[in-house]
């Protein structure tokens, strides 16, 4: 059967926007990417690959598991985003859960790991599915702190060495847990796709070209898209939609006229420098905690040479008291404060970054006394992101079909690109945009084929562009 030839728009070049427009780049459609900014993937930040949903004890097993089999799917297209180092789980004294309460979805991740693995070999990417968690007790813990740190860990326990050496043993419960939950690496990502993508001649790369307005044209059913470049005004009409516009997504629904139900959140992660650790490769690690109050949860995620990005689920680090807004009767688009509008168009304050930065430095130093020497790194990692529906502890979403020609992306983690990408080909598919020979398959020659030399120099233009240390392009990884 022959296939229809069609135009494709996909509005936002986030890491949906963008990987939908490598994967329909790569089977040969015609795709127009329309992105305001001037570099793609530059939306919200990342760098957790949630493979398993471990960050998270207040979602349901059955989201742990999507997320841990998203994570895989994304780890295998994306293998040069990950920074391929664990995660350590640690629960505060004060924490009102026990290690213990974990156990059983760690051992439910683990067989469902083991079963992914007899689905597929090649989702082997997580290690062995024996080694998926590992706990430490105090006495190992006790023992790992008189060995010497390893400058490249090889293993969980030489990862845990730092951990031993520097938290502070008296405020936490035993045991602590390792976990192959990987980091992940947004400006590796971002230099990745802009790369794969340059070098296809049938996706239309428009960066710095904002969609100011879209209708559909009752008689031809393809859609007018306006939109604005260089202070000059265009009209394009195309056959098929993807809306990717991320936490702006609400716009184009009021455009379009459909049905609508979300939310949007803004939050922010803050970079700070270790001096004192420069040389030393950390796993990740979670202090868990209840949401919203002082002792939410503290994540320290680390970079190469000495910079760490942190995470304190309070209000006064991570969260804002008004950065959860909903969409009314009147409009699908949530509307954010002004002063979050600020940080996300202009810029932040330097004194908002140096105090929002002290208190996750402090918040951290609680389990991590020497940390306290650490310092602001840089202008923090932040963004406002979506969350379709009602629900604000959904972690796992793809995309929705509101109305004919029309696809609106609503991923709230990243991982779920892969099965939101699945979803659309389907609909192509039976469209007839493409063979259904296609379906499930995975092309990934154009990625496999990037040179890591262009991939850091270009991550590092990014990083520099964006105002970041440009050592935030390196993996801290140990081969
Ligand atoms: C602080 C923070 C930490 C996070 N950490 C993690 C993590 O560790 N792991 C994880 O998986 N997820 C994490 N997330 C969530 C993750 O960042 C988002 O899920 C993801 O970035 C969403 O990607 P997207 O492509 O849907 O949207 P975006 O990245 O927001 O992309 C949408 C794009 O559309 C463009 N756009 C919008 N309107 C228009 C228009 N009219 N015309 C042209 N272009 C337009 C925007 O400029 C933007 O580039 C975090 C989010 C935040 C806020």
């Amino acid at each position: 059967m022959s296939r229809k030839k069609a135009k494709i728009a996909i509005v936002g070049a986030g890491v949906a926007g963008s990987s939908l427009a490598l994967y329909l780049g790569q089977l040969g459609l015609e795709v127009t990417l329309f992105e305001k900014s001037p570099s793609i993937v530059n939306g919200p930040p990342f760098c957790h690959l949630h493979a398993g949903g471990n960050l998270y004890r207040e979602i349901s097993d059955t989201q742990c598991i999507k997320l841990l089999k998203q994570s895989i799917d994304f780890l295998r297209y994306y293998p040069f985003s990950v920074d391929y180092r664990p995660t350590a789980i640690v629960l505060p004294t004060t924490d009102t859960g026990t290690p213990k309460q974990l156990l059983p979805r760690l051992a439910l991740l683990k067989s469902e790991y083991e079963i992914l693995i007899g689905n597929d070999e090649k989702n082997k990417v997580l290690g062995e599915s024996e080694n998926y968690y590992k706990l430490y007790s105090r006495e190992s813990i006790e023992e790992l702190k008189k060995r010497a740190i390893v400058r490249r860990p090889k293993n969980d326990d030489e990862w845990m060495i730092p951990v031993a050496h520097t938290i502070d043993l008296e405020k936490v419960q035993f045991p602590l847990i390792m976990v192959q939950e990987y980091g992940l690496n947004l400006f590796r990502l971002a230099s990745g796709a802009s790369l794969a993508l340059k070098t296809f001649k049938n996706v239309d790369i428009r960066t710095e070209t904002k969609v100011i307005h879209i209708e559909k044209q009752k008689a031809t059913k393809q859609w007018h898209i306006t939109y604005s470049h260089d202070n000059q005004t265009q009209k394009e009409h195309f056959d098929y939609l993807v809306n990717a516009a991320g936490f702006r997504t609400g716009k184009i629904d009021d455009f379009l006229e459909v049905p609508c139900k979300r939310m949007v959140e803004f939050k922010a992660a803050y970079i700070s420098q270790w001096a004192s650790h420069k040389s030393t490769l950390f796993p990740e690690i979670i202090f868990h905690g209840e949401r919203g109050t002082p002792r939410g949860m503290g994540q320290f995620t680390p970079y190469p040479n000495g910079y760490f990005q942190l995470h304190g689920m309070t209000k006064d680090i991570t969260l804002y008291a008004d950065g959860l807004v909903k969409s009314d009767a009147v409009s699908c688009q949530p509307k954010l404060d002004k002063n979050f509008m600020k940080k996300i168009e202009q810029s932040w304050s330097k004194k908002e970054i140096n105090s929002r930065t002290d208190a996750a430095i402090r918040h951290l130093s609680q389990f991590i006394p020497t940390f306290s020497q650490a310092t602001v790194g840089s202008k923090p990692l932040f963004g406002a992101q979506q969350i379709p529906g009602d629900d604000p502890t959904l972690r796992v979403a793809e995309v929705s079909f509101p109305t004919l020609g029309y696809a609106r992306c609503e991923i709230v983690k990243v991982s779920s690109v892969m099965d939101m990408i699945d979803t659309i080909v389907k609909q192509f598919i039976e469209l007839g945009y493409l063979d259904a020979s296609i379906q499930g398959k995975r092309a990934l020659t154009h990625l496999e084929n990037l040179s890591e030399i262009e991939l850091v120099k270009y991550a590092k233009v990014l990083c520099k562009s964006r105002e970041y240390p440009e050592d935030l392009a390196n993996r801290n990884v140990s081969s």
